[in-house]
């Protein structure tokens, strides 16, 4: 009886960490599936779906796409991802202001063409933000992915 109750145990103790080295296992090919941070975000810069990569998600050059057809991925989940793509959106065209800011003051110093660069400046603050909708919205999904804000539960659970 000593010796059943010692086989149980032992075959208690062989199966725990069976189990968690496949629970590990699993969990590596799942972490192993997700794309890779730059992967996520050069996928948002080309206007792809950032998890699975598909193409052609916007109907229009403002339309919010529809969620993912290929993954589900959603990219207006909430209030905060409007606000997130906005940011992206203002925050890449201020950067890219400044940076042509920048560069026409040192390039044409201390002659300045003060209205030419004025126009460009309204044009790039006026037009810019327009030209970057929908990367906005792929890259803000991105970064939302990154933040593992919209990824469920692994699937199983
Ligand atoms: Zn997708």
């Amino acid at each position: 009886m000593l010796q059943c109750r010692d086989v149980q145990a032992g075959v208690v103790g062989v199966a725990s960490p069976l189990a968690e080295h496949e629970e590990e296992a699993v969990a590596e090919r799942a972490a192993s599936r997700r794309p890779r941070p730059p992967t996520l975000l050069l996928r948002g810069l080309l206007l792809r779906c950032p998890r699975c990569g598909r193409r052609k998600l916007f109907s229009g050059w403002f339309t919010p796409p529809d969620p993912c057809p290929s993954c589900g991925l959603s990219f207006n989940r909430d209030n905060d991802a409007t606000v997130g793509w906005i940011i992206v959106n203002l925050g890449v065209t201020e950067i890219l202001f400044v940076a042509l800011g920048v560069a026409v003051l040192l390039a044409t110093w201390p002659d300045v063409p003060w209205t030419g660069l004025t126009v460009v400046a309204v044009a790039v603050n006026g037009l810019l933000p327009l030209l970057l909708v929908p990367f906005s919205r792929t890259v803000w999904a991105a970064i939302e992915l990154l933040m593992d804000r919209m990824d469920g539960p692994p699937a199983g659970r």
